[in-house]
C-alpha cells in the first residue's frame, strides 16, 4: 500500500464512514470540517440493510446494537430499509474516540462535503446541482402519547411504510413519519409535497440555502384550503398548527457530475465522494445509502491499490451513482406524478 497521506473534508456520513473505515485499516489520514460541532438540524435518516449491515462491519458493532430504537422490531430483509433511522451517534463517538492520525502533507484529498461542496464549486466552477420542479414544505410536530395513541397509532400500525404514513389529493402527497418517542412525547416530521408547474408561487429554486425557513404566504394558504382531510392528517396539516411551527421549505437538488471531470480531478489528487459527486433529492432519494457505499468502498479500494490510480476507482464506482440518481428522480416523480415544471440549475 502507498505511504501517500489522505485528506478528507467534511464530517458527514460519506467522510465519517471513510474516516473509520481508513482507521481501521491503518491508513493514515486528516480529516476537516468547516464546523466544529456536529450538524444542528439533524434529520432521521432510512439506511437500506445492504448498507447498514456494511457499516456495521465496519465499525465492529452487531446490527442488533446498530438498530437499538425502544421498544421496535427489526428487519432481517437484505433489501428492505431499516424500520428505524438509525442514529449518527455510532459512527460519530466511534470514530472520534480514535487517535488522531501523524501530521502529513495532503497527498490525495477526499471531498466529502455535500451537496454544497465548496471543494467542487472551486475545481468545477460549472457544475451544479439542479433543483427539481417540485413544491416540498417539512415540519415537526410534537405530541403529548396521549393524542399520538388517540389519532395516529391506529394508522402507523396498519401503514405498509415502516414508521411513516402518506396521503394522495390529486398530485400532492401528504406524509407522515415518526421520529422519535420518549415516555411522555411523540415527535413527527409532515411533508407536503407537489410537482411545481412554471411560475409557481410556493416554489423559490432560487431562495438561499439560509432562507430555508422563509414560507411563501401562498404555501399557508394552500395548506389552509385542504379540505376534509382524513385524521390523523386533518391534525397534522391543520393550518394553524402549521403556521405556529417552524417549517422549511425544501428544495429537491439533484447532481450528477460527469464522469470525464470525475476522471481528470482524481487524476489532480481529488476525488469527490457522496453529495458532493452525486445528490438525489430528499424525496425518494437514497444518498446517504451512496455516501455510505462510497466511503466503504473506496476504502477498500486504497488498501488494496494505494492512492495512485484512484481514477480507476471512480470509473468503476460511477454506474452505481448514474443508477442511483435515475432512481431517485423515477421515485420522485412517481410518488407526485410528471411535473410540468423544468429542473433549474
Ligand atoms: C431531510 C433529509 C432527509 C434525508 N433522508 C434520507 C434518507 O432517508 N435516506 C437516505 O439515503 N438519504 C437521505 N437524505 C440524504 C442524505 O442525508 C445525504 O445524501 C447524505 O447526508 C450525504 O452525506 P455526505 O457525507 O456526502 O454529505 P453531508 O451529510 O452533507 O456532510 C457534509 C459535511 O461536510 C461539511 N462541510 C461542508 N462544507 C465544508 C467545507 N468547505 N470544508 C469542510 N467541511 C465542509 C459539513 O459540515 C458536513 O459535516 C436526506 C437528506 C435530508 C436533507
Amino acid at each position: 500500500m502507498s505511504a501517500h497521506p489522505i485528506t478528507i473534508l467534511g464530517t458527514g456520513i460519506a467522510g465519517l464512514t471513510l474516516s473509520q473505515c481508513l482507521l481501521k485499516r491503518g491508513i493514515p489520514f486528516h480529516l476537516y470540517d468547516r464546523s466544529p460541532t456536529p450538524a444542528r438540524n439533524n434529520y432521521a435518516i432510512t439506511l437500506y440493510a445492504s448498507t447498514y449491515r456494511a457499516l456495521c462491519k465496519e465499525l465492529g458493532i452487531s446490527e442488533r446494537v446498530f438498530l437499538e430504537r425502544p421498544s421496535k422490531p427489526t428487519t432481517n430483509s437484505p433489501t428492505s430499509p431499516s424500520p428505524h433511522p438509525p442514529p449518527r451517534n455510532p459512527l460519530r463517538n466511534t470514530s472520534t474516540s480514535q487517535t488522531p492520525p501523524e501530521i502529513h502533507t495532503p497527498g490525495l484529498v477526499i471531498a466529502a462535503d455535500g451537496v454544497h461542496s465548496a471543494a467542487r464549486a472551486a475545481l468545477l466552477p460549472a457544475i451544479a446541482p439542479q433543483i427539481l420542479p417540485y413544491v416540498a414544505f417539512n415540519g415537526r410536530r410534537e405530541l403529548s402519547n396521549e393524542v399520538f395513541e388517540e389519532l395516529y397509532a391506529a394508522a402507523f400500525a396498519s401503514s405498509p411504510i415502516p414508521l411513516a404514513i402518506a396521503h394522495k389529493i390529486g398530485d400532492a402527497l401528504l406524509s407522515i413519519a415518526l421520529v422519535a418517542q420518549t415516555a411522555n412525547t411523540t415527535t413527527l416530521s409532515w411533508t407536503y409535497s407537489r410537482p411545481a408547474p412554471p411560475a409557481d408561487p410556493c416554489f423559490n429554486p432560487t431562495r438561499p440555502v439560509s432562507s430555508a425557513t422563509q414560507i411563501p404566504e401562498a404555501s399557508y394558504a394552500e395548506l389552509a384550503q385542504l379540505q376534509a382531510l382524513p385524521q390523523p392528517f386533518r391534525d397534522v396539516f391543520d393550518g394553524e398548527k402549521v403556521r405556529g411551527e417552524r417549517v422549511l421549505h425544501w428544495l429537491m437538488r439533484a447532481l450528477l457530475v460527469p464522469s470525464e471531470e470525475l476522471t481528470k480531478l482524481a487524476g489532480k489528487g481529488v476525488v469527490l465522494v457522496g453529495d458532493a459527486g452525486h445528490a438525489e433529492a430528499i424525496l425518494g432519494g437514497e444518498g446517504a445509502n451512496g455516501a455510505v457505499g462510497d466511503a466503504v468502498g473506496l476504502a477498500g479500494w486504497i488498501e488494496e491499490n494505494g492512492v495512485e490510480g484512484v481514477e480507476r476507482w471512480c470509473g468503476e464506482r460511477y454506474g452505481a451513482w448514474e443508477e442511483g440518481v435515475g432512481r431517485s428522480r423515477d421515485r420522485i416523480t412517481a410518488m407526485h406524478g410528471e411535473a410540468e415544471g423544468k429542473a433549474v440549475l
